[in-house]
């Protein structure tokens, strides 16, 4: 526990919005629910403060354009994407949809600048990796955190970045983006016989087999986050914390327990805070057999968030020693 600090607090600021949480049609598995469960478990637990909310608007077309092709953005703007498009999404388009997309990546933005200030900021959405240039899948619109990045860089807030995306699945949408850019690290560890099955080429790609558990998982992750934060130092690092990687996951095919999921959760997080890295921590996926539980795992990065300690400075929000 942070010291004078006389209840478990992460007093980590978050953006969240009522609007991330669209209806799906009974029986879709994608768990919108998790959205407004996970907000409320944190709000209960002390993890969180409501006063620490930042609250998007939509994200302005200017800054999707950073990423996005025209072409793409005008059509899911005035809802032209063709049947085949919204399949591949696997979402039921909506105007709600694209506003709650919007919502989505904008609140990645506002926990960038919050972390840079602080060390350490979230989005309580976001991840949305699978979502190219000019198209999306995989219940992936846009690409929050490639959104971000270029703003950032816009700004010349940052000048290069990490994605640690340890989602189950390939952060194929963000590779794609920035396969060129040297300037942006790419870090993803996947089921490698998992979706997507055409994977894109990250800096640094880690293919795991089905089944494997936690430690042969830890061992894999403390080896290469080390290789890549000797070989690259970025400005910022954007965390996809995805909990699909957890045993009994209805899409992941790994088996991590919910301890394994908080010590990986943990060693991302001491690694940016040992080496001085502002880090955004985005949700990603996870398909528990219910809303609830997935919740409960997505969590866990904020208790690990709260564990590490950070110390509290300007009274309010703290940095990193
Ligand atoms: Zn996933």
């Amino acid at each position: 526990m942070p010291a004078g600090c006389e209840i478990v607090c992460a007093d980590m600021r978050y953006a969240y919005h009522a609007d991330y949480f669209v209806p799906m049609p009974p029986g879709h598995p994608f768990p919108m629910a998790k959205y407004p469960l996970l907000r409320a478990l944190l709000l209960a637990e002390g993890l969180l403060a409501e006063s620490d909310v930042l609250e998007p608007a939509e994200a302005a077309s200017d800054d999707l354009a950073l990423v996005h092709t025209p072409d793409y953005l005008q059509r899911l703007e005035a809802g032209l994407l063709d049947a085949a498009e919204v399949r591949r999404i696997g979402v039921p388009w909506s105007a709600a949809l694209w506003r709650r997309s919007r919502l989505a990546a904008q609140g990645t933005i506002m926990a960038a600048y919050a972390a840079i200030e602080d060390g350490l900021a979230a989005n309580l959405a976001g991840g949305t990796h699978h979502a190219f240039a000019d198209h999306g899948e995989g219940f992936c619109v846009l690409n929050d955190v490639a959104v971000a990045i270029r703003v950032l860089q816009r700004e010349r807030r940052i000048g290069t970045a990490l994605v640690v995306d340890l989602d189950v699945h390939q952060g194929n949408g963000t590779a794609a983006i920035f396969e060129d850019d040297p300037h942006v690290f790419t870090f993803s560890m996947h089921g490698e016989r998992n979706y997507p099955s055409r994977k894109m080429r990250s800096r640094l790609d880690v293919g795991l087999g089905d089944g494997i558990g936690d430690e042969d998982y830890l061992a894999l992750l403390r080896r290469h986050l080390a290789d890549v934060l000797r070989q690259f130092t970025p400005d910022i690092v954007f965390y996809l914390a995805g909990v699909d990687p957890a045993n009994g996951d209805r899409y992941g095919r790994l088996a991590l327990s919910g301890e394994g999921i908080g010590r990986r959760d943990r060693h991302v997080l001491e690694c940016c805070a040992g080496s001085g890295l502002p880090t955004v921590v985005t949700l990603a996926g996870g398909y528990a057999a219910t809303p609830e539980r997935t919740a409960e795992l997505h969590a866990i990065v904020f208790r690990e968030a709260v564990a590490i300690a950070p110390r509290r400075v300007a009274g309010h929000h703290y940095r990193y020693p």
